[in-house]
């Protein structure tokens, strides 16, 4: 009989269906709700004519990666093995036709719907998926997130228990140090440093927070983590929260994820229902809750003393460090702040075995990367690859390069306050030095590829004015400074104005290094970034769009 149960215990066939974002963007849900009719229909009409079939399973999941695909359907055992993207509901019936087709009429009803699911029929073996090295992101696409007991069948929480059984808060603080993990938000900085720090510190209550606030156009890294595998997140804040002696966790989050804001919010109150969560976790002498807060939007709370001010209550603004949240931080007490990645890398690394982590990568970057690829690339989507591949190997063969009859000018990184390598340039290794030296960022890992059809100029315009618009306005150089930018910009395109491009670019340029050097936080600081980095690489691009309108 074929079974059509969400979660089956043994079924011979297994769909695993994406519900994350992007897939549902791209119809997930009505996928899903054909499947499950399909199967019924399927089961009716065969327990009508007492036949037997496979059973069948659907299990709802996070992202399955190729998210420019989507929605994605995998299909595990069976004839019909394999990976599917974009199924239309025509193809869908030939699916299901080919799932539940018996052995003894199965010949050629297999070969007719094999012809109808060929074209979305996706490669396992695609350097996509090969040449991955999926750590953090083992369990997504596998799991369904909003189920603990799929978590903890996948293993979530065993790193906490063993944490909190065999190894001093200084032990996990010594690991996490010794792999090597560094702040994946962007900044780079040692974890263990930083969570050395923070347990040095005498004040208590210690705060650990998870800072969700993913406001990069382009990056959706952290996103993924948190609607695909809430779980392995909240266990890595409550061992970061062991590991530097704090009672409270926070997670705070865009609001513009209200997926990941659900998923959250279900997957801490099963922890709680658990024992995972509150004054004894599993049964052990530590005590830990945790909150989760919902930003309202602004992109300067990514910033982690304006992040504290929008969790207070107060109205996101940045402000000048010293004093820095692990002295000073949530409630002026000692506050551990992480991006999701990095807590959430935790329990991985601890799993694989530190020095393991620490032996993948290169220079001082070390371990694996979870990245978001964009734009004009083929294979877009979340990969999770060893720091160290070249660009041009994470581009051209894990994400197939560009799309027909476009070639790749640069790859844009670290978001609006980043920069971009150009295409000569792509043998720089992942490594968060080798982008620094080439003037851009490795950032939190969102890459857009840009192709030869798109405007540079008119790209840095496009973030300039984003950084313009989310400025927060507490310093003149950073609120008056971008959109003078943006203005000579626009008078740029427009012919340069009387005095002609060169000027305008030389006026441009010093207006530029002012912003940068006089604004109080990375917003300012980094807004000017891809303008003056694309004055070096691609200058000619500038003057050619003046030159273009000049009279
Ligand atoms: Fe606000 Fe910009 Fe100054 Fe940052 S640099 S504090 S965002 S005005």
């Amino acid at each position: 009989m074929t079974v059509c149960n969400d979660h089956g215990k043994a079924a011979d066939v297994r769909l695993r269906c994406c519900l994350a974002t992007s897939c549902r963007l791209q119809g997930a849900e009505a996928l899903l709700e054909t499947l499950r009719e399909g199967c019924r229909q399927a089961d009716s009409v065969r327990n009508g004519q007492g036949k037997q079939g496979r059973t069948l399973e659907i299990r709802r999941v996070g992202c399955l990666g190729l998210c420019g695909r989507g929605p994605l359907l995998a299909v595990d055992g069976g004839p019909g093995q394999g990976l599917y993207g974009a199924l239309s509901p025509e193809q869908v019936a030939s699916l299901l036709a080919l799932l539940n087709a018996d052995t003894a009429t199965g010949a050629e009803s297999h070969q007719a719907a094999l012809l109808t699911l060929q074209p979305q029929r996706l490669d396992p073996e695609l350097p996509f998926f090969r040449q991955q090295r999926p750590l953090l992101l083992q369990h997504c696409g596998w799991i369904d997130p909003e189920q603990i007991d799929a978590a903890l069948a996948a293993g979530t929480y065993q790193q906490l228990l063993r944490c909190l059984d065999h190894h001093t808060p200084a032990e996990v603080r010594q690991m996490v140090g010794r792999s090597g993990l560094r702040g994946r938000g962007g900044a780079g900085f040692p974890t263990g440093l930083k969570w050395d720090r923070v347990a040095a510190e005498p004040a208590q209550p210690r705060f650990v927070v998870a800072n969700g606030d993913e406001g990069d156009p382009g990056a959706f890294m952290d996103r993924t983590v948190m609607e695909s595998d809430p779980h392995r997140l909240l266990e890595g804040l409550l061992i970061a929260g062991y590991a530097v002696g704090a009672s409270r966790g926070v997670v705070f989050v865009r609001a513009e994820y209200p997926l990941a804001v659900a998923r959250l919010r279900r997957a801490i109150g099963e922890a709680e229902a658990r024992g995972l969560l509150g004054e004894a976790v599993a049964g052990r002498r530590f005590g830990f809750r945790i909150s989760l807060r919902v930003g309202a939007g602004a992109y300067v709370c990514g910033e982690e003393t304006a992040l504290i001010a929008a969790i207070e209550g107060r109205r996101g603004l940045p402000h000048p460090r010293p004093p820095y949240p692990a002295q000073r931080g949530l409630w002026q007490q000692p506050t551990l702040i992480n991006n999701v990645e990095t807590l959430a890398a935790v329990p991985a690394i601890l799993a694989f075995g530190p020095e393991a982590y620490a032996a993948i990568g290169h220079g001082r970057s070390r371990g694996t990367k979870v990245l978001s690829l964009s734009g004009a690339i083929l294979h877009g989507g979340v990969v999770e690859v060893p720091l160290g591949i070249s660009l041009r190997e994470l581009v051209e063969t894990i994400g197939a390069g560009a799309p027909e009859g476009q070639r790749i000018k640069a790859v844009q990184t670290g978001g609006p306050t980043g920069g971009f390598i150009a295409a000569s340039d792509l043998d720089t290794p992942l490594d968060y030095e080798a982008f620094a030296a080439r003037g851009s960022a490795l950032g939190s890992g969102g890459l857009v590829v840009i192709g030869d059809q798109t405007s540079i100029p008119e790209l840095v315009l496009h973030g300039l004015r984003f950084c313009a618009s989310e400025s927060c306005g507490q310093c003149v150089p950073c609120r008056a400074g971008t959109r003078t930018l943006v203005t000579l910009l626009e008078q740029l395109q427009a012919g340069g104005g009387d005095r002609g491009a060169a000027h305008a670019l030389a006026q441009i340029e010093e207006l530029a290094a002012m912003v940068g050097s006089a604004s109080l936080c990375g917003l300012g600081q980094g807004a000017v970034n891809p303008l003056l980095n694309s004055l070096n690489r691609f200058r000619s691009e500038y003057s050619a769009a003046a030159e273009e309108v000049a009279p």
